[in-house]
């Protein structure tokens, strides 16, 4: 056990209740300071990972390390985990910055940082206006504003840039980089390439459960396990 490596899971295999195996003998590594990118199609099992490392549902078999410690549902260690499982519901008449005070305070989690967090989350003086003005790239940057109130060692974020143009998604890129910054790491999943590219500095690449390749970005948006991404059904 590394108790320096944000990430380490080893073997990890998923089925579902239906017999379905979302996951299936997964290994792989994030180290501190990386923004990693779990990239695969619709189906290849990045959500049920995540979930898995949030300690939300449990694993058939392997193990996921954070910080050297063994996730399992309670575990300490998940305090130094913030995430963000899409579609968090905003209250649309108050502000963002109330939202955020009002779901910290419910989740009674101890020192919030909000400020650092907003200001991360580069959302200027419309934290002061109602969510229900906000576009979905203001929205999507509260909820990661919100994943960050505690300025966790490790932030999970599931599809972050769904929904985004370009501009957005390279305001969302400048989001992640400032934080890994700091001395964080993150973890993003994503159905697309060019997200990846543009977001990531390394690249986990899923397909039907299984690691077809992992590596630095540059390395693998030429590799030919990537293009699973292209063609779906290989
Ligand atoms: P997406 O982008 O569509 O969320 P994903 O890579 O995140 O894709 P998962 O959500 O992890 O994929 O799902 C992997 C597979 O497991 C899918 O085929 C999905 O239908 C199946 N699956 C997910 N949850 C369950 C469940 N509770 N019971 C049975 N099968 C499930």
């Amino acid at each position: 056990a590394d108790a320096t490596t944000p990430l380490e899971i080893s073997g990890l295999t998923k089925r579902y209740k239906n017999g379905f195996l979302a996951v299936d003998d997964l290994s792989f590594r994030v180290e501190r300071g990386q923004v990693c990118g779990l990239l695969g199609p619709n189906g290849a099992g990045k959500t049920t990972t995540l979930r898995m490392l949030m300690g939300l549902i449990h694993p058939d078999e392997g193990e996921i390390r954070i910080f050297g410690e063994p996730v399992r549902p309670g575990a300490p260690v998940l305090s130094r985990l913030g995430s963000f499982v899409e579609g968090p519901g905003f209250l649309p008449h108050l502000s963002g910055r109330d939202n955020l005070e009002l779901y910290w305070k419910a989740a009674g989690r101890g020192e919030s940082h909000l400020e650092a967090a907003l200001k991360i989350a580069g959302l200027g003086d419309a934290v002061r206006r109602p969510v229900r003005t906000y576009s979905q790239g203001m929205r999507q940057r509260l909820a990661i504003a919100q994943a960050m109130l505690g300025l966790p060692d490790l932030l999970v974020l599931d599809e972050p840039t769904n929904g985004l143009d370009p501009p957005q998604i390279a305001e969302m890129r400048d989001v992640l980089v400032r934080y890994a910054a700091e001395g964080k790491t993150v973890i993003i999943s994503s159905h697309l390439l060019a997200e990846v590219e543009q977001t990531c500095t390394e690249v986990v690449v899923m397909h039907k459960g299984r690691l077809v390749a992992a590596g630095p970005v540059a390395e693998i948006a030429g590799h030919e396990g990537a293009i699973v991404i292209a063609t779906p059904d290989v």
